[in-house]
């Protein structure tokens, strides 16, 4: 089933620059949810404390209603450099299978890495390396790696920052609908206005230093 979050006033401050301020607001279950705000806004540091990568100095993240410790089981990441997130001497399926090497048996690995590839539209590119795909293709490896977890929550930060146009567009329609066919939590952060209204259900403005949570938006529009 789908996970949710609650951000619960949530601060963080580096020496003498604090980060972001008393940030209070809700990921619901099975939606998309797209954090939006300009460079500086804290962005990042938020992803990363909802991660379980790094701590909050005061406030604390639920996951399904219980406060993380670490990264939580369930949750799977995209970032948005695709040429690093990805091993450059590892096949599109080993790259794939990455996160699954442990704990999970090599048939019903196989079975998800082509699963997964099926998902993102790239079945038959399994024995393809990295460098012999488009900057888009490469994206979608990324988030077939993420898929192969079976995530409860996907958390992409920026993931199209480093496509073209049309590449992004085509990005942004298959993220919608892996959303409604597997039935995760996405949560996006962006600092594109555009792409936020069109992808999201909810979407969390952060405002420039001191950064607090200006508005929640709930979206509402049904999507096709
Ligand atoms: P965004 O991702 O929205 O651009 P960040 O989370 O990267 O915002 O940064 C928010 C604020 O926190 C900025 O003023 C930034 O300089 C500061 N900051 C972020 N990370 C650190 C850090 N590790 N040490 C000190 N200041 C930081
Ligand atoms: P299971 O324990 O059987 O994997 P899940 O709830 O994770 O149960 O998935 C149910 C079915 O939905 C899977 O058998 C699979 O076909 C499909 N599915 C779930 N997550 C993904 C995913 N991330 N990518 C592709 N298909 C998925």
């Amino acid at each position: 089933a789908p996970a949710s979050l609650e951000l619960e006033a949530i601060s963080k401050v580096y020496g003498v620059t604090r980060a972001i301020d008393e940030i209070n607001a809700q990921v619901p279950a099975g939606e998309v949810t797209v954090i939006v705000g300009p460079s500086g806004a804290g962005k990042t540091t938020l992803l990363r404390i909802i991660s379980g990568l790094d701590t909050p100095t005061t406030g604390r993240v639920l996951f399904d209603g219980s406060p993380i410790k670490g990264v939580p089981d369930g949750l799977a990441m995209v970032f948005q450099d695709y040429s690093r997130s990805l091993f450059p001497w590892m096949r599109v399926e080993d790259n794939v299978a990455f996160p699954l090497r442990r704990g999970v048996e090599k048939a019903e690995r196989r079975r998800r890495v082509l699963e997964a590839l099926q998902a993102v539209g790239l079945e038959g590119k399994e024995r393809l390396y990295p460098w012999q795909m488009s900057g888009g293709m490469q994206q979608r490896v990324a988030i077939a790696r993420a898929l192969a977890c079976h995530p409860r929550l996907l958390v992409m930060d920026e993931p199209y920052a480093s496509v073209d146009a049309q590449t992004r567009a085509e990005l942004e329609d298959l993220l919608l609908e892996i959303q409604t066919r597997l039935n995760v939590t996405v949560l996006v952060v962006t600092h594109d206005i555009d792409e936020s209204v069109y992808l999201a259900d909810n979407i969390i403005v952060m405002s420039k230093a001191p950064s607090t949570v200006q508005e929640v938006i709930r979206v509402g529009l049904a999507r096709p």
